[in-house]
């Protein structure tokens, strides 16, 4: 130990230290010290050199232990202390260490500074725990003269501040980084803004209100005009979201919301902040209400997080386009068909009892695109948007397809009726007034089945229904349509199975010459028996195939039978037959059908008149110069081209005029009643017009010879019916050509 007197000379007598700046200024809280020593006396002259001491604008405040064990005491009980001056030699050698072990270890304090005392230079620390637990200074009491010691507590002190200055923003940035994680996950710009108050307040720390203020456009929907709006609120108990700015009704900090943002710069106040959020063209400000003055570490710390929220702000915003492109139609801003599917999950799991779903089908509209040119048709797709758009009721719009658009709402204002209204005067596009009709199909929500994709299923089979459909121009779904549509998928599954397994045979009806009742040539007739023995009616599978486009590698095998069919006719010198094919519109579609055709006749060598193809007035609906064109190829090769059920379609004469034809085919439901007085008149005119275009003339469908008689009084050339023979097997063919000849 050291006389008290060494000790008074160089504690006690205050020698005016040059250190003006640590003894300035007042502060109200106070630097929390812990003496710790077992000789009171140090404690009193420790606080007497210590006394008016005031650091960083901080009085101290001092604790004394008397012993390590109170010390540790002590120093659990009061966090507030930053500095322990403390006698390494106690009630044992090694109390003092173990203060600091418990200090640093125990209670897990490293910001805490510490100041090793001892009487003896020979109980020095070790090097390595000074280090290790981060001693700030060892001093023998002899050196610790009051400068010295003043010195080194100034020391401590301001590196325990930088420490915990350090902490602060670590903490703070450790906030700003699991904020901004969580941030990222929120995709809708609502949810960001929101988020980022909360991030903000938790930040700041204080019990905040905050706004969080945009202009409206592309944010909120109809937002009118480029007023603010508040996007998101924090604290305002009855503020609802996305409503304006205005409507707090609040001068100021509508004033300063807007000054912010002419001003681009943030606005610090003692009790408020206008904080200004920029980044890609996306603006927001931020309102704040502050409890009390931000710090300048949090000041710091607020511009750091702000840059990053802005980026995330720009982000979000990028993400909502992203989503717009994927949910909406560019072309009239409408959802999109996978917008919709969400609309009928909605309509078909919350929808109300009378709600409908409904879709409009356009007809013609690609004749419009075709002859009018796209731009054409895409105002007219704008103009029909608009028109649906305005429907009364609270009815929901999407554009589904090409000229396909959804609507879901009330059956109150949405049915047929309505809806054809719509469409009685003409669209304009452009210079163009256009009169437009279409198809609807409509699904009530009481047979709305599953899921939105379903429900679109059944809209959907609901509409092939209505297209086809000649009087109604719409459908409802009902339960048995999606049976049908199951039954025709099993039947088109079944019909491809057996044609790839050979079950599939062409039959053939004899057509006879009228004036010499001879066998002219026959109609090859598809025949299909299932599996167990059934046949299934061309009337039935024909559509099915031509629907799923089985028909055009179907329609190739029909063609290569047929030419093997006439070789087969030339070797048994039946020289004059021809063989006629029924062909559909799907082979026509397919660029390649001419080719095909040609090839099958080279391949089987055999002369082109002796085939001839049978096509009806209907395929001309679709695309009439491709058809066209395709005949006269076909034509020019030397092959017949019969028009197939005449009178019956809906074609116009003067396609008709263009057609390259050979024969005209007077349909069975024209000779049916042929025999009776006054019921030939179409037929007549058939007959009549075919020598008028110098084509010649067959009738189908004859059943009764008194058909046969008025057919010849007609002037008919030649006809076909079960009259004369029913379609029958290859070789039953052959053998009543042997028979008949
Ligand atoms: P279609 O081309 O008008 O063929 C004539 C239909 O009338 C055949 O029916 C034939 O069996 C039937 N028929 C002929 N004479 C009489 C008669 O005196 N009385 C009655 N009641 N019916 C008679 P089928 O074979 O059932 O064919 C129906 C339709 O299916 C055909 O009408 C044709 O449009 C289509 N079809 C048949 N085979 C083929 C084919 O190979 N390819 C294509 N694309 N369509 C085919
Ligand atoms: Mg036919
Ligand atoms: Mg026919």
């Amino acid at each position: 130990m050291q006389t008290s007197e060494n000790l008074h000379d160089d504690f006690l007598f205050i020698d005016d230290s040059d250190e003006e700046e640590i003894l300035e200024g007042k502060g109200s809280e106070a630097w929390q010290v812990l003496i710790v020593d077992d000789d009171p006396e140090i404690h009193s002259v420790t606080q007497l050199a210590l006394s008016d001491l005031v650091v960083l604008g901080q009085r101290l405040e001092y604790l004394h232990a008397y012993s390590g064990q109170d010390a540790c005491q002590l120093l659990e009980n009061n966090p507030d202390i930053v500095l322990v001056l403390l006698d390494v030699v106690m009630e044992t050698d090694d109390a003092g260490l173990n203060v600091v072990k418990h200090i640093r270890e125990t209670l897990d304090r490293q910001d805490i500074r510490i100041v090793l005392r001892t009487g003896q230079p020979g109980y020095a620390p070790e090097e390595s725990v000074i280090k290790e637990y981060d001693i700030n200074d060892y001093k023998t009491k002899t050196e610790l003269t009051r400068r010295k010691l003043v010195t080194t507590v100034y020391a401590a002190i301001r590196s325990y501040q930088q420490i915990s200055t350090v902490t602060e923003s670590r903490q703070g940035l450790e906030k700003i980084v699991s904020g901004s994680a969580t941030l990222l996950e929120l995709h809708s710009i609502a949810e960001y803004s929101q988020g980022t108050l909360k991030q903000l307040a938790n930040l700041i720390d204080q019990d905040v209100k905050c706004l969080f203020c945009a202009r409206g456009q592309g944010i909120i929907e109809d937002a009118d005009d480029l007023s603010f709006y508040i996007i998101a609120q924090q604290g305002f108990a009855s503020l609802v979201p996305n409503q304006k700015l205005d409507t707090l009704k609040d001068e100021q900090i509508s004033k300063q919301v807007k000054k912010c943002f002419t001003q681009k710069a943030h606005k610090y106040f003692n009790d408020s902040l206008y904080l200004y959020i920029t980044k890609g063209g996306y603006r927001a400000v931020i309102y704040l209400t502050l409890k009390e003055p931000l710090s300048d570490i949090q000041k710091q710390l607020l511009e750091v997080f702000l840059t990053g929220a802005s980026i995330g702000y720009e982000n979000v915003h990028l993400f909502q386009k992203l989503n717009n492109a994927a949910y909406k139609d560019w072309l009239t801003n409408l959802p999109n068909r996978l917008e919709f599917v969400r609309m009928l999950d909605t309509f078909y799991k919350d929808g109300c009892e009378n709600d409908v779903a409904a879709l409009i089908d356009l007809n013609h509209f690609s004749d419009i695109n075709d002859g009018l040119g796209q731009d054409i048709g895409n105002q007219l797709l704008i103009a029909v948007a608009q028109r649906l758009q305005s429907l009364h009721g609270n009815c929901k719009f999407a554009r589904v397809g090409a000229d396909v658009f959804g609507i879901i709402g009330s059956e109150d204002y949405l049915t047929p009726d309505i809806l054809m209204d719509l469409f009685e005067q003409p669209f304009i596009a452009g210079e163009q007034k256009l009169p437009i009709n279409a198809c609807f199909a409509f699904c009530r929500k009481e047979h709305a089945n599953n899921s939105g994709v379903i429900v679109l299923n059944q809209i959907n089979i609901a509409l092939n229904l209505a297209k086809k459909n000649r009087e109604e121009h719409f459908a409802y779904f009902n339960p048995e349509m999606a049976d049908e549509t199951q039954w025709r998928l099993n039947m088109i599954r079944q019909l491809r199975n057996d044609f790839a397994e050979n079950r599939l045979e062409l039959w053939y009806q004899p057509q006879l010459a009228l004036s010499s009742g001879k066998v002219i040539g026959a109609e090859a007739l598809l025949r299909w028996r299932t599996i167990d023995g059934n046949y299934i009616s061309p009337a039935v599978f024909i559509p099915l195939a031509e629907y799923s486009g089985l028909i055009i590698e179907i329609g190739d095998w029909i063609v290569h039978q047929a030419c093997s069919q006439i070789k087969v006719l030339e070797e048994k010198s039946f020289e004059n037959i021809t063989i006629s094919v029924n062909v559909s519109i799907p082979q026509f579609r397919r660029g390649n059908f001419v080719d095909t055709v040609l090839s099958a006749i080279q391949k089987h060598q055999v002369l082109p008149s002796k085939l001839e193809l049978e096509i009806t007035e209907n395929i001309l609906m679709d695309d009439p110069q491709v058809v066209i064109d395709a005949l006269i190829k076909l034509k020019n090769e030397g092959i017949s081209i019969a028009l197939d059920d005449f009178g019956t379609g809906f074609s116009s004469m003067s396609y008709l005029q263009k057609l390259p034809l050979d024969r005209l085919k007077v349909d069975r439901t024209f000779i049916t009643d042929i025999a009776q007085e006054g019921q030939s008149v179409i037929a007549e005119t058939i007959i009549n017009l075919s020598k008028r275009m110098n084509l010649k003339v067959i009738a189908e469908g004859i059943e009764k010879v008194e058909q046969q008689e008025r057919l010849r009084e007609l002037g008919c050339d030649e006809v076909q019916g079960f009259y004369y023979a029913k379609p029958m097997p290859q070789n039953e063919f052959l053998h009543f050509l042997k028979e008949n000849s």
